[in-house]
């Protein structure tokens, strides 16, 4: 058992408390004490924050509710940035309403439902997913205003160390100052040299979040987690997708290879085909088709695909156009992030940096966690995150969750470990919901019995991964999360089961 092991966080906290931290004296903060002109132009805030996604919304409300003065300005017109705007919230919202016709479409008969005529509204599911959007950007404006969060609508950049230049989005320019400053401005979709976006034929996944009718034919370039989930979307309303992935496995390095081979073979029943270890050439647009020219990753024979649409989904980048950093001397590193410190900040220590446009998952949750870290170091001098525990989910069906250490991170560590895994068409739930596709497997230190890794295939594995996010964050055993009764029948006893297999016997496999 772990427990004992564990400092409890209070403890811990006060003692990071009591380490003063390091008072740095720059040029710019003996300029500010001796003269600060800027403060007659505009009133200085506690926290300025560049970008009004879920980084920076999330460090205005917080900074809010701790006491600061807090301005966001974010130029989309709304708030929650890509997350709510053109990310999570919309590709969700289309995976679950196509899951919903695909699944009334082919798996009801079984179940003794009998429907009749089955149409799809394309225009409706589009606009049930604006209706959510709507929701969601409007709900974080709400909350500005409850927590009086100043809301400027327009592109920041910087004019100085501590001002900020705005071009109103309404027309005109203000400028605000701030003791504090956080760039949250995020990412945006990695561009594929030789295939230009025009958002209609070569889509990002924000052409494939509103395409007007559906494809008869799409190839998605990049097998990760936002093509595959787009690329599932569109096969399940008829389109006939195919994945070309540079990389030998879908899903992305972090997917642990065995969950990545099942995804990969689920997905193929369900009609994807997949074309690994291979490479984009380039395309041409100029006929009805477009033509892609593909290769052996390693080099060899040629083909050429035909698509009516390409989706470009190779990755995203982080974005700070605009930003003006050159005029303060702040610099990005060579894959376009900004460099910070372990408390968020640049070599100018009243500017922190969170979210997309630094180091670290591109995540909304990552995003968020630091959102409120960054705030704490500003008003407390501390603040956490463990990287260590960042859950990771593809919302396909099965969906695939994941945190912690995969296996082959596991095995090049050179540390012993044991496995255990449990397959959903041994628990009761997922048979009962006719849904037994996919298994837990959960990875411990073979000497001290510490879960270091946990990845689901299976019907709530994005829902289910929060306990094992919760035994990695806490430290526990498998045996902690094998002696926890879990309610029966639920889809979480197979993760019980799965780390009784790690310490001692699953019972039902
Ligand atoms: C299709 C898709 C699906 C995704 N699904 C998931 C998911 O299921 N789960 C998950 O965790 N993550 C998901 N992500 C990733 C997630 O959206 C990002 O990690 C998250 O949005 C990062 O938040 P952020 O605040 O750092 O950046 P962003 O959300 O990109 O917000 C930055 C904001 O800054 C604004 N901005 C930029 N420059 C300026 C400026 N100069 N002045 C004013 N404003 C500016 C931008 O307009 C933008 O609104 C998905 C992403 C995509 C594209």
């Amino acid at each position: 058992m772990f427990r004992s092991l564990v400092v409890p966080r209070a403890a811990a906290r006060s003692a990071f408390k009591q380490n003063s931290l390091p008072k740095v004296v720059t040029p710019s903060a003996i300029a500010r004490l001796s003269k600060r002109s800027y403060a007659t132009e505009a009133e200085e805030k506690d926290l300025v924050i560049i970008g009004g996604g879920v980084a920076g919304y999330v460090a205005a409300i917080k900074a809010a509710q701790e006491g600061l003065k807090v301005t966001c300005i974010e130029k989309r017109g709304t708030l929650g940035g890509t997350c709510l705007n053109v990310g999570c919230i919309p590709s969700k919202a289309l995976l679950n309403n196509s899951h919903l016709y695909h699944q009334i479409l082919h798996d009801t008969k079984n179940r003794g439902i009998e429907v009749g005529d089955v149409k799809l509204n394309l225009a409706q599911l589009m606009k049930s997913k604006d209706t959510a959007v709507t929701g969601l950007t409007k709900g974080v404006e709400f909350l500005f205003k409850k927590n009086n969060v100043e809301y400027i609508k327009g592109e920041a950049s910087f004019a100085s160390e501590h001002e900020i230049q705005v071009n109103l989005n309404e027309g005109g320019e203000r400028t605000v100052a701030g003791k504090n400053i956080i760039i949250a401005t995020g990412s945006e979709a990695t561009p594929f040299p030789g295939l230009e976006v025009d958002e209609k034929r070569i889509i990002t996944s924000t052409g494939a979040l509103a395409l007007e009718k559906i494809p008869e034919s799409m190839v998605v370039v990049g097998g990760g987690i936002i093509g595959l989930e787009m690329g599932s979307v569109w096969s399940r309303l008829g389109t006939k997708v195919t994945v070309v992935e540079f990389l030998g496995q879908i899903g992305g390095p972090g997917m642990d290879t065995e969950v990545s081979k099942a995804a990969q073979k689920v997905l193929k029943k369900q009609g994807i085909d997949f074309k690994l270890s291979t490479k984009v050439l380039g395309g041409d647009t100029s006929g009805d088709k477009i033509k892609l020219d593909v290769e052996a990753a390693k080099g060899g024979k040629k083909e050429t695909l035909d698509a009516d649409v390409v989706l470009v989904a190779i990755g995203r980048r982080p974005y700070t156009a605009g930003l003006g950093l050159e005029k303060i001397g702040l610099d990005t590193d060579e894959r376009g992030r900004l460099v910070i410190d372990s408390e968020y900040r640049t070599k100018l220590p009243h500017i922190r940096v969170i979210g997309d446009c630094t180091f670290g998952p591109m995540l909304a949750h990552k995003a968020e966690e630091e959102a409120v870290a960054a705030v704490e170091y500003i008003k407390k001098g501390y603040g956490h995150v463990n990287y260590g525990a960042i859950p990771s989910v593809m919302y396909t069906h099965p969906e695939v969750a994941w945190v912690g250490q995969n296996e082959q991170e596991v095995k090049a560590s050179g540390v012993k470990y044991k496995i255990g895994s449990f397959p959903f068409s041994a628990n009761s739930r997922a048979k009962t919901n006719l849904d037994t596709e996919g298994f837990v497997k959960i990875i411990t230190d073979a000497e001290t019995d510490r879960i270091l890794g946990v990845h689901i295939i299976g019907p709530g594995a994005g829902e289910m991964i929060a306990e094992g996010t919760l035994a990695i964050e806490y430290g526990a055993s498998s045996e902690d999360i094998g002696r926890t009764s879990h309610a029966h029948p639920t889809l979480s006893e197979a993760f019980k089961e799965a780390a009784m297999s790690c310490y001692s016997s699953a019972i039902h496999f």
